[in-house]
C-alpha cells in the first residue's frame, strides 16, 4: 500500500490544519467543489505555488513547464461552514511530501532507465576511476540539473505555502483574524538546526575524534551516521567514544553499496539487519546511502526517524524532493528532511569553497521557521580548505544561536520534540488558551494573524 505522509489521526481534511499547526480543532471544513480530473498533473495554487494531483476547476498539466492552471482563483467560499476546494488538499500535500509528482515527470526524476544505466555503470567503474575523472563525470551529469524548475532551487517551500494558503481560506471563511496555535519549536525558538555526519570510509572514521573536537569548540553536538557492514572496520572504542562525548549515533544504510532499494526481497532481508544494528547501537535514526529511498517500503524499518529525503534533489542521483522544511510523518517514521546542500555537492560538483550558498539557504529556511539540516562528511573535510568552510558555517550558526535565532539540537532531540508536539492540544483557558500534553512546559503559544491575503506569525 502506498505510504502517506503524516500520522494516521490526521488522515482527514478536517484534521489537516490541526495536525500541522496544533491549533484548536476543526478551524475549517473543506469539501470538493466538483468532480476531479481523471488524471493527475501540475497546477498552481496562486502564483508560483506548484501543486501536483487531480483538479476540478481546470486541466492539470502533464509537464511542470506547461502553462499551469491557477486553482486558487476558483476557491470561492459560499458562506456555509464548509469551504469548497477544486482539489483534495490531503492528496496534493502527500504528492509533494511523498514525491508522487515524479510519477509522470518527463525529466526522469524517479530512477529512469537512463539514470539507472548511468548510475549502475558509474558505480561499477567508480573504484577504477581517478578522482578528477569522477568529478568531471559527475559535473557533466549534474550540470543540466540546475535548470529544473521544480522543486525550487535552492530551497523548496511549496508544502509550507500550501498549508498557509489553506489556513488563509479557513480564516477568511470563518471570519477569524487571529488563530492561536502551538509554535513549531520549543521555548519559542524561531528555527531549528541539526548537523549530521555520514561516515563514508576508514579515513572518515579516523577523523571523527577531530571533528568532535571542532564541534565541541563551538559548543555544538551532532550526529554520526555509521555504515554497519563491509565498508570499514569499526574499532571497539569507536561507538562508545562518540556516545560518551554526548554526540549521537545513527545507522547509515547497511553496507552502502547503492542497492538497498534495488529489489523488495533483498530490501526486507537488509531491513531486518538494519533493525538489528539499530538495537545493537541503541539508536533510532537512519539515513540511506546516497539519499536513495522508497518510502513505500519504510514500514519494514523499526526506526523512530529517517533523514534520507532531500528538500529538493537537483544534484542527487535520485531526483525529487519533499518540498518542505519541516518534519513530517511517513506512517510511524518521522522524516527529518535534508534541507541544505551536502558538503560533497558544494565542494566537488558546484566547486564552491564558500558558505555563500549555505547562508542563502539558511536565510530562506529561517524565514519559513523551518529545520536547517546539514550533511557534512568527516571524509570530505579532512582537507584544510574544506574544513575552514565548515568552520565558518559553525561560526555562523552559533552566532545565530547566541542571538536566539535558532535551536541547535541533536536529530533525536528534534524528533522527540516533534512527536511530543504532534500529541499536544490547545484547550480553552478563560479568555485564552492553554497547551496541554507531555512536554507542554517547553511549548509556546503562537498566533497566526491574517493580514489581507497573507499570514503573519506572532510568537515569543
Ligand atoms: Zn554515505
Amino acid at each position: 500500500m502506498p505510504r502517506t505522509s503524516d500520522s494516521s489521526n490526521s488522515r482527514s481534511t478536517e484534521h489537516l490544519l490541526t495536525a500541522r499547526f496544533r491549533c484548536p480543532p476543526n478551524p475549517a471544513h473543506f469539501s470538493l467543489s466538483g468532480p476531479l480530473s481523471p488524471t493527475s498533473g501540475y497546477f498552481q495554487l496562486g502564483s508560483g505555488v506548484i501543486c501536483y494531483g487531480q483538479c476540478s476547476s481546470g486541466t492539470p498539466a502533464k509537464h511542470v513547464t506547461d502553462p499551469l492552471h491557477d486553482a486558487r482563483r476558483h476557491v470561492t467560499p459560499n458562506g456555509s461552514s464548509s469551504i469548497p476546494l477544486p482539489f483534495d488538499p490531503l492528496q496534493i500535500i502527500d504528492n509533494l511530501r511523498c514525491e508522487r509528482y515524479l510519477a509522470n515527470s518527463p525529466g526522469g526524476e524517479q530512477p529512469l532507465p537512463a539514470n539507472r544505466l548511468f548510475r549502475n555503470t558509474y558505480y561499477l567503474l567508480r573504484p577504477f576511476l581517478p578522482v578528477p575523472v569522477r568529478k568531471h563525470l559527475q559535473r557533466l551529469y549534474f550540470r543540466s540539473r540546475n535548470t529544473i524548475p521544480f522543486p525550487k532551487w535552492p530551497v523548496d517551500q511549496t508544502v509550507e505555502s500550501v498549508f498557509e494558503q489553506l489556513l488563509v481560506f479557513a480564516m477568511k471563511a470563518g471570519k477569524i483574524s487571529r488563530l492561536p496555535f502551538i509554535w513549531f519549536w520549543p521555548e519559542g525558538a524561531p528555527s531549528c538546526t541539526i548537523l549530521t555526519h555520514d561516515v563514508e570510509s576508514a579515513a572518515g572514521v579516523e577523523f571523527c575524534p577531530q571533528l568532535m573536537d571542532l564541534n565541541d569548540s563551538f559548543g555544538v553536538k551532532s550526529s554520526f551516521q555509521i555504515v554497519p557492514e563491509l565498508r570499514y572496520p569499526i574499532p571497539d572504542s569507536f561507538l562508545p567514544g562518540i556516545r560518551g562525548r554526548g554526540f549521537e549515533i545513527n545507522i547509515h544504510d547497511l553496507n552502502h553499496d547503492g542497492h538497498l532499494f534495488t529489489n523488495r526481497k533483498q530490501f526486507l532481508r537488509r531491513a531486518e539487519r538494519i533493525n538489528r544494528y539499530a538495537r545493537e547501537y541503541r539508536t533510532l535514526g537512519f539515513r540511506s546511502a546516497v539519499m536513495y529511498r522508497n518510502i513505500d517500503w519504510y514500514d519494514a524499518l523499526h526506526l523512530d526517524y529517517d533523514m534520507s529525503i532531500p528538500n529538493m534533489a537537483h544534484f542527487d542521483p535520485q531526483q525529487g524532493g519533499c518540498c518542505t522544511v519541516l518534519p513530517f510523518f511517513i506512517g510511524h517514521i518521522l522524516e527529518l528532511p535534508l534541507t541544505t546542500t551536502q558538503d560533497y555537492t558544494l565542494f566537488h560538483i558546484l566547486n564552491d569553497y564558500s558558505t555563500r550558498l549555505w547562508k542563502d539557504q539558511i536565510a530562506r529556511i529561517r524565514n519559513a521557521h523551518g529545520l536547517m539540516s546539514f550533511l557534512i562528511h568527516p571524509d570530505y573535510i579532512i582537507d584544510a580548505p574544506a574544513r575552514s568552510v565548515y568552520t565558518e558555517l559553525l561560526q555562523y550558526l552559533t552566532e545565530l544561536r547566541a542571538k536566539g535565532e535558532t535551536w541547535i539540537a541533536l536529530p533525536r532531540e528534534v524528533a522527540a520534540w516533534w512527536r511530543l508536539r504532534s500529541e499536544m492540544e490547545l484547550v480553552p483557558d478563560g479568555s485564552s488558551w492553554r497547551i496541554q500534553g507531555k512536554g507542554s512546559e517547553r511549548a509556546r503559544l503562537a498566533c497566526a494573524v491574517l493580514d489581507h491575503d497573507r499570514l503573519i506569525y506572532e510568537f515569543r
